[in-house]
């Protein structure tokens, strides 16, 4: 068993912290302040194949595997974690569209959703079916070579600035099995946008809910065979769960950079706060939690690469974890920065509000808690631990 990085994965994370550092870094405070949203940069990121990582060469995508996709992110965490944590969202969606896309749908939209020049936004949730998302009623009824969606989707990343909505509907039955993963532009007649969501973070994004009156798409634009939408979800959002997860290491990783650094140069009882041994013990568990989170998603992302048949369980456990862990480590890390962390002028407050939100969403963690519980206590599962 080799910990160590290839020289490959090594030389991915090296071109992902400089796009980090030049391209992300100096302008996340701006972009949270100003909400903005910079699609131009993440478009550029997709020049360097950051738009579709783990999307297969076949469909000019990059064909890397998890594990080395989520070495990228967590680099490009570290610089913007709500322009990275967008940029995931727009891979997990581009993996479906160019997977299990039909060959027609591929021909339209593989390259500009693999080289971002189209970005795309996944749509799930809506105001009754959060947790539950298999309760969706988004419905989507086949009139001869067409589907005509109705219903409205809640809290959806990227809405209003994305090209493709990947939209979950209701096609048969109620619960899982009824539902299908339609390809919906987003400019279809038909698709109107709620106000940008004022939010806590993430603000280098917009959030919004999304109504579908009526829009009429072709039948191509079914991922997969009816039914198998639900399926879909859950499969995209086990790599999801992954990324975000990575998000929060990324972030955290670059709190405690700040925290050491930080402990060294503030002096008060006339000596560095680092000399103080509460801080060095509590800057030694930061960084032990750390790693510990690090590890588990990378095993996580090395399950789902090896199609263990537990990955699902592995992907909630370094959710649940990363994502615990990040936040504690990022508010840590504000604490060892007195009154100074909770001033605007330092990161430390915008990495605490943006990767709160991690802890909620692609599944909150009591839902990932209950994903792994349900395996351990299903005599049907495999060897989990
Ligand atoms: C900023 C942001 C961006 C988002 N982006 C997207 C997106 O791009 N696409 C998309 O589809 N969705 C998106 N979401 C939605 C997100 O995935 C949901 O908010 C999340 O799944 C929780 O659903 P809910 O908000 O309805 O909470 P609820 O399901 O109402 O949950 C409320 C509370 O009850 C708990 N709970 C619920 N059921 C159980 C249970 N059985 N056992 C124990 N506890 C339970 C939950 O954990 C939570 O603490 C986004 C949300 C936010 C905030």
């Amino acid at each position: 068993m080799d910990f160590n990085l290839s020289d490959d994965q090594r030389q991915f994370a090296d071109l992902a912290q400089k796009f980090s550092q030049d391209e992300l870094a100096p302008f996340a405070a701006q972009w949270d302040r100003e909400h903005h949203f910079p699609k131009d940069v993440i478009q550029r990121a997709g020049e360097l194949g950051f738009c579709s990582l783990y999307s297969p060469l076949s469909e000019g995508g990059m064909g890397l595997s998890r594990l080395d996709s989520s070495i990228i992110f967590e680099q490009l965490s570290m610089g913007c974690t709500s322009t990275t944590a967008m940029l995931t969202i727009h891979n997990m969606v581009t993996w479906m569209v160019t997977s299990f896309g039909t060959e027609t749908l591929r021909k339209e939209w593989s390259e500009s959703l693999t080289t971002g020049q189209k970005l795309a936004s996944y749509c799930l949730t809506e105001a009754g079916a959060g947790s539950d998302a298999a309760s969706l009623k988004t419905k989507a009824v086949r009139e001869g070579d067409e589907y005509v969606i109705s219903g409205t989707k809640m809290f959806i990343s990227g809405a209003g600035a994305t090209e493709l909505l990947v939209v979950m509907c209701r096609t048969g039955q109620d619960g899982p099995k009824g539902i299908s993963a339609i390809v919906v532009p987003a400019d279809a007649k038909g698709v109107t946008y709620g106000k940008a969501e004022d939010k806590m973070g993430w603000n280098a994004q917009p959030t919004r809910e999304i109504t579908f009156n009526q829009v009429r798409v072709p039948v191509t634009n079914l991922l997969g065979e009816e039914g198998q939408g639900f399926t879909f979800a859950m499969k995209g959002l086990d790599g999801g769960r992954i990324n975000i997860a990575i998000c929060s290491v990324g972030t955290a990783q670059a709190a405690l950079e700040r925290a050491t650094q930080y402990m060294q140069e503030r002096q008060q009882f006339g000596k560095p706060i680092a000399t103080f041994q509460a801080l060095q013990f509590k800057l030694a568990d930061m960084a032990t939690e750390l790693v510990a989170a690090r590890q588990l998603v990378r095993l996580a992302a090395f399950k789902l690469d090896c199609g263990d048949p537990e990955a699902s369980a592995y992907c909630a456990m370094a959710k649940r974890f990363a994502t615990d862990v990040g936040f504690q480590v990022c508010d840590a890390a504000l604490q060892l920065h007195g009154g100074y962390g909770y001033l605007r002028e330092y990161p430390l407050e915008r990495y605490v509000r943006d990767v709160r939100v991690h802890q909620i969403l692609e599944g909150t963690n009591e839902i990932m808690r209950l994903i792994i519980a349900r395996r351990l206590l299903d005599e049907s599962a495999g060897q989990i631990l």
